[in-house]
C-alpha cells in the first residue's frame, strides 16, 4: 500500500464506503493519514465501577442482561449490566439495537462514556465498548474524534487509520536530521501516529508541536526561496529628489503621518536600488495609502518612467485617478496622469494609447487588466498594486517579459495581517505597517440591532441625514432569491425609497450593473446628490466619500469579521464621527465577531481575535487559500512561528540541496508556486 493508493486499497473500503470518504475529501489513503482529528475525548483513565464520578469513564468489565426494547414507535432502548470483580453498573443506549447482537458475553470489554443519572440512577451512556487489546482505539485511551458525515462516524475512521498505521510507521523523516535534533523533536512517522492516537496528553502536544512547526517551516522555506529568486532580477533605479519630494508634501492638505513619512522613506530607498522593491504596505482602512502610493510615483514619473497604478475595481481606478490627478495638480503633473479601464469609449482609449505612446502620460491607473493591456511597457518603472491579494509568480514572469527589466513593486492592503504572520507568509516581501492613522479621526462607534428596533435606528439615522451627512446600506445579496428571506439590495432600496426614507434621495448600486452606471451612482453620491446609497460588496474596498457618516450593514451576521471592518471604514474619514450599524437578520443572539466588532476597532487586533475564533489553520479573511491552509500549526502561536521561521533561515544558510529530502522538496516547490500571494 502507498499514500498515492485510493482508499479502496484499505481492507474494509469498499466503493459506497469510498464514495462518503470522498465527501470528507479523503480520496487517497495519504488523504487518511493527514486527516488529523478535530479533538479529542480522554478516556484514558480506567477507573474500578465501585470509584466512578460522573463524567466521562472508562471501564473493565463483563456485560451480562444485555437486553433491547422498543420503548415506543422510533424510539429504541438497550440496557445492559456491566460488572467487575466486585461492582455493576448499568449500560443504556439508545436507537442502536445491534448492540444486543454485537456483545461476546464473559469476555472482558474496555466501556467508555458518560457516567450520569438517567432515572434517577446512575449509568453510562450510549458507551462504546471494545474487546481488552493492548491497542485500543474507541475506548480507554485518549480518543481521536474527527470530521464526520453520514455513514462515516469517527469510530469508522479509527478503525481505517488502525489498519494503516503499519504505513504510518514505515513513513521516512520529512526533515533535516539536525533539525529533528536541534528541536528535539518526535521523527515524522512517531508524530503523524500519535496525532491519531496519543499514548497520553504530553506525547499530543509534541506531535502538534513538531507537525505545526514542519508546516510553518515549509511555508517559510518557500517564501524565502522566492525572495532570494527576486534578488536576482534587475531593475532601474529610481534616484531620491528630496525637493520634488518637500514640494510635494507641501501642497497637501494635511500633514503626513509619522508612519506615512516612514513607510514614503523606506519605498524611496528601495528604489534607489538594482534590486527591485518587492514591499507590502499593509495599513488599516483610511490609514492614507493612496497618497502614499502617489509619492512613489511620483519620483518614477519625475525621472521620465512609466508607472502601472492598479486597483480591483473599476470603480476604484476611476477615483484613485481622481485622487491621484488632485494631488499632483500643485506641482503641474496632473498631465501625466492617464486612466485606462474598460468602461471607455474606443476613442477614450486611443487617446490614453496615444499619450502613453507619446511619453507624454506616465501615470498610468487601471484595473489588473493593464498588464495585459497594450500599453508600452518599456520604460515600466514601478507597478503599484492596490487591495489584490493575488500578484504571483506569473504575473511577474508577464511583467519580466514586457518590460525587459523587473520593476518595482509596491503593494497596497487593508487586510491587517499580524506582522508574525505576514513575515511568514510574504517572506519574500517586505512589510511595512501604516500603524497609525492621521489624526482627528474619531474611532467609528459600532451597533449591534435587532430588527424588531428598526424604526428607532431609523429616528437616528434621521438624525445624521438632517444634519447633512450620508448614509451607506450594504446588503448581502442583490435581488431576493427564493431560498433566501435575507434582505436583499433591491428590496431595500425599495422600502426605503417609496417608505422609510421616502422623503430623501435614495440610490442603489450592484455588481450586475454596467460599469458606466456604476460610475455615474457613485459620483451622484460623491457630490452629495444623494443622500443615501444602497449597495452590495461592490463598495468594500477603497471608496471614499469623506461626507458619508454612515454605514447600515443589513443583515450583518451574514459577513465575514474581515469584511465588516473593511466596510465600516467607509465612514468617519472625513472628519465627521462614523456609526456602522450592525443589523441582525433576526432576533436571535448576535454572534462573537459581531460582539468584537462593537468593541474594538483595531485592525490587527481583530484580525488576531478572527484566527482565535476560527480555529488553528485558518488564514485571515479574504487572504483564505486552501493550499496554504494549515492543519496543524497556531496561527496565533507565536513562538512556534519565529522558531520556524528561523529555521527556514538557518537551513538556507547552511547551503543545503532540498534534493537531498525529497518530500520536503515536493511540499516546498508546491508552496512556491502559491506564496506569492501579494
Ligand atoms: P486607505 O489607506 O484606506 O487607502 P486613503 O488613502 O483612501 O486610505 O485615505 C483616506 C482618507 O484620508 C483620504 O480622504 C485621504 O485624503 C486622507 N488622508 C490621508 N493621509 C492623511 C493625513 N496624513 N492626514 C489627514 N488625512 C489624510
Ligand atoms: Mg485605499
Amino acid at each position: 500500500m502507498n499514500l498515492g493508493d485510493p482508499v479502496t486499497a484499505v481492507k474494509g473500503v469498499g466503493d459506497e464506503v469510498a464514495k462518503k470518504l470522498a465527501i470528507l475529501g479523503l480520496h487517497t489513503v495519504g488523504d487518511l493519514l493527514e486527516n488529523f482529528p478535530r479533538r479529542y475525548n480522554d478516556y484514558s483513565i480506567v477507573t474500578e465501577i465501585g470509584k466512578l464520578h460522573p463524567g466521562p469513564v472508562t471501564i473493565k468489565a463483563v456485560v451480562k442482561q444485555i437486553k433491547g426494547r422498543y420503548v415506543r414507535r422510533g424510539m429504541h432502548i438497550t440496557e445492559a449490566i456491566a460488572s467487575d470483580d466486585v461492582n455493576s453498573v448499568r449500560l443504556i443506549w439508545f436507537n442502536q439495537p445491534y448492540r444486543e447482537g454485537a456483545i461476546k458475553s464473559g469476555q472482558p470489554y474496555f466501556i467508555s462514556g458518560q457516567y450520569e443519572l438517567s432515572h434517577q440512577r446512575f449509568a453510562i451512556m450510549n458507551p462504546n465498548m471494545e474487546l481488552v487489546s493492548d491497542f485500543p482505539v474507541n475506548t480507554a485511551r485518549i480518543v481521536p474524534v474527527y470530521r464526520e458525515t453520514k455513514g462515516i462516524n469517527s469510530a469508522r475512521i479509527r478503525k481505517l487509520v488502525r489498519e494503516i498505521l503499519p504505513l504510518i510507521r514505515s513513513q521516512p523523516e520529512t526533515l533535516p536530521e539536525w533539525l529533528i535534533k536541534d528541536q528535539k523533536f518526535l521523527s515524522y512517522a512517531a508524530a503523524v501516529e500519535a496525532m491519531h492516537f496519543p499514548a497520553n496528553a504530553t506525547e499530543l502536544e509534541k506531535a502538534q508541536k513538531r507537525l505545526g512547526f514542519e508546516e510553518v517551516f515549509r511555508l517559510s522555506l518557500a517564501s524565502l526561496l522566492n525572495k532570494y529568486e527576486l534578488l536576482k532580477d534587475k531593475s532601474l533605479t529610481i534616484p531620491f529628489d528630496e525637493k520634488l519630494a518637500k514640494e510635494f508634501v507641501s501642497h497637501l492638505p494635511f500633514t503626513l503621518t509619522d508612519a506615512q513619512r516612514k513607510v514614503v522613506w523606506q519605498i524611496y530607498g528601495d528604489m534607489q536600488k538594482t534590486q527591485p522593491m518587492n514591499r507590502l504596505v499593509e495599513g488599516d482602512v483610511g490609514s492614507g495609502k493612496t497618497v502614499v502610493a502617489t509619492m512613489a510615483a511620483l519620483m518614477a514619473v519625475a525621472e521620465g518612467y512609466q508607472v502601472a497604478f492598479m486597483a480591483p475595481t473599476e470603480l476604484l481606478a476611476r477615483q484613485h485617478a481622481e485622487t491621484v490627478y488632485t494631488l499632483l495638480e500643485p506641482l503641474g503633473m496632473h498631465d501625466r496622469v492617464a486612466l485606462l479601464v474598460g468602461g471607455m469609449s474606443t476613442a477614450q482609449k486611443q487617446t490614453a494609447y496615444q499619450h502613453i505612446a507619446e511619453g507624454h502620460a506616465r501615470l498610468i491607473i487601471g484595473t489588473h487588466a493593464l498588464i495585459q493591456e497594450k500599453v508600452d511597457m518599456q520604460s515600466l518603472g514601478l507597478v503599484v498594486i492596490d487591495e489584490q491579494h493575488r500578484f504571483g509568480v506569473e504575473q511577474r514572469k508577464k511583467l519580466m517579459a514586457k518590460a525587459g527589466h523587473m520593476p518595482h513593486l509596491l503593494s497596497l492592503t487593508a487586510t491587517p495581517i499580524p506582522r508574525s504572520l505576514a513575515l511568514t507568509l510574504y517572506g519574500e516581501l517586505d512589510v511595512s505597517i501604516l500603524d497609525t492613522k492621521p489624526v482627528g479621526r474619531q474611532p467609528t462607534e459600532t451597533e449591534i440591532c435587532s430588527p424588531n428596533s428598526r424604526a428607532q435606528l431609523y429616528a437616528k439615522i434621521e438624525n445624521e441625514l438632517s444634519a447633512g451627512r450620508q448614509m451607506f446600506v450594504v446588503c448581502p445579496l442583490i435581488t431576493e432569491s427564493e431560498r433566501s428571506t435575507v434582505n436583499s439590495a433591491e428590496k431595500v432600496y425599495e422600502q426605503m425609497a417609496k417608505y422609510d426614507f421616502k422623503h430623501r434621495r435614495v440610490g442603489l448600486l450592484h455588481g450586475k450593473m454596467k460599469p458606466i452606471e456604476k460610475q455615474d451612482i457613485m459620483q451622484q453620491f460623491a457630490r452629495h446628490q444623494l443622500d443615501i446609497l444602497v449597495s452590495t460588496t461592490v463598495i468594500e474596498v477603497g471608496v471614499d466619500v469623506p461626507n458619508a457618516s454612515i454605514m447600515l450593514i443589513e443583515a450583518a451576521d451574514r459577513f465575514g469579521l474581515a469584511q465588516i471592518h473593511q466596510l465600516r471604514g467607509r465612514v468617519g474619514r472625513g472628519g465627521h464621527k462614523g456609526y456602522c450599524y450592525l443589523m441582525m437578520s433576526d432576533s436571535s443572539a448576535p454572534p462573537q465577531r459581531l460582539q468584537a466588532l462593537e468593541r474594538m476597532n483595531d485592525g490587527f487586533k481583530l484580525a488576531e481575535l478572527d484566527l482565535e475564533l476560527r480555529g488553528p489553520g485558518a488564514i485571515y479573511g479574504t487572504l483564505q487559500h486552501g493550499q496554504l491552509d494549515l492543519r496543524v500549526a497556531k496561527l496565533t502561536d507565536l513562538k512556534l512561528i519565529a522558531a520556524a521561521r528561523n529555521a527556514a533561515q538557518a537551513y538556507i544558510d547552511k547551503g543545503e540541496d532540498l534534493i537531498q529530502y525529497p518530500g520536503l522538496c515536493e511540499q516546498v516547490t508546491r508552496l512556491r508556486a502559491v506564496t506569492n500571494l501579494n
